[in-house]
């Protein structure tokens, strides 16, 4: 279905209150909810994209499933069962993909106060390390050129910049990256080059990007899980079987010897149905996993066929109460 009927069906079906009725009869499954980014996106120069909501429309958030499902982490998830054992309220789980600051500063509080838990799933390679994924380091690239307009190979016309690195033209620019074969570290340089060679700091007074190692043991110490997300965040499915079993084994061995803690989940990176494999989830659970998460938009009915394959709800674009409730009930009308 196109994105402009789902937004209209998904205003209609509210209209006429369907999704009331449906919230009455949510049927008892494992609802879980990803985020990336907390907090205010335009104050930092790299993505604004991988905002999923303000911190207040976070702690809304919180308070709203709080009241409606069973919120806990991975202990009680896998104490209630892959049945699905009865309890009042569905069960669900709050998680947090690629180890961010904000995950730390602003998220970790608002959870803490609310005493509710969550699993925050950490690429390894990119804690305490100045290396810059390419969906943080092209946005910050496009930002700093004093250029109008880029050329880049296979385009048909150059990308227009606005002047003020505007999101419409970071948007267009990161969607015709996806859209290439090319290798992503190659189409980085292909982008620097285009705006004159700029390079963000790598060390030193800046933006820090993502959460280090005491900030992660103290998000643990007070009760938050920590899972994997690889070790460098590439495509799994696009990796042999050997390398995925490195990824996945590797970032395990870090979490655990730096966190001193068991690590049993993992969320495959970008996580859609060509992200991954089934094989991927039997890698997986070979090296220990006994959790794995997608990011597949949908609740996960009881007995939970694989749990190494759960799906997700992305929280993205700071969707209101309303529309989060929506998703709930509607999940293909947001997948
Ligand atoms: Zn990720």
């Amino acid at each position: 279905m196109k994105t402009g009927k789902k937004a209209l069906l998904r205003s209609a079906l509210s209209f006429v209150g369907l999704t009331t009725i449906r919230w009455w009869f949510l049927p008892s499954r494992l609802y879980c909810f990803t985020f990336h980014r907390v907090g205010d996106a335009a104050a930092t120069d790299y993505s604004r994209n991988v905002f999923s909501c303000t911190a207040k429309r976070f702690e809304e958030h919180v308070v709203f499933l709080k009241e409606n499902f069973d919120l806990g982490g991975l202990e009680r998830l896998s104490r209630r069962g892959l049945t699905g054992s009865p309890g009042n309220n569905p069960p669900a789980l709050i998680t947090f993909d690629d180890g961010y600051i904000d995950n730390y500063l602003i998220a970790f509080p608002i959870l803490r106060r609310h005493g509710v838990p969550a699993v925050f799933f950490i690429p390894t390679g990119f804690v305490a390390s100045p290396r810059l994924p390419w969906w943080e380091e092209i946005p910050w690239i496009l930002r700093q050129s004093s250029g109008t307009a880029i050329r880049l190979q296979g385009a048909d016309e150059p990308f227009a910049l606005e002047p003020d690195g505007g999101e419409k033209s970071i948007r267009r620019v990161m969607n015709f990256v996806k859209s290439r074969p090319a290798p992503v570290e190659e189409q980085v340089e292909e982008i620097r080059a285009a705006c004159g060679g700029v390079r963000p700091p790598t060390d030193g007074p800046g933006e820090r990007l993502f959460a280090n190692w005491g900030e992660l043991k103290e998000m643990s110490a007070a009760g938050m899980d920590i899972g994997s997300h690889t070790h460098t965040h590439r495509v799994l499915a696009q990796l042999s079987p050997t390398e995925q079993g490195n990824e996945l084994a590797i970032s395990k061995e870090i979490l655990e010897a730096k966190l001193g803690l068991r690590v049993t989940s993992i969320a495959y990176p970008i996580g859609t149905r060509v992200a991954y494999t089934q094989e991927t989830c039997s890698i997986a659970a070979s090296l220990g996993y006994q959790w794995g998460f997608n990011f597949l938009c949908h609740a996960n009915a009881f007995p939970i066929a694989n749990p190494l394959d759960v799906g997700r709800f992305a929280v993205s674009e700071n969707l209101d109460r309303r529309s989060l409730r929506s998703m709930i009930c509607f999940p293909r009308l947001f997948a």
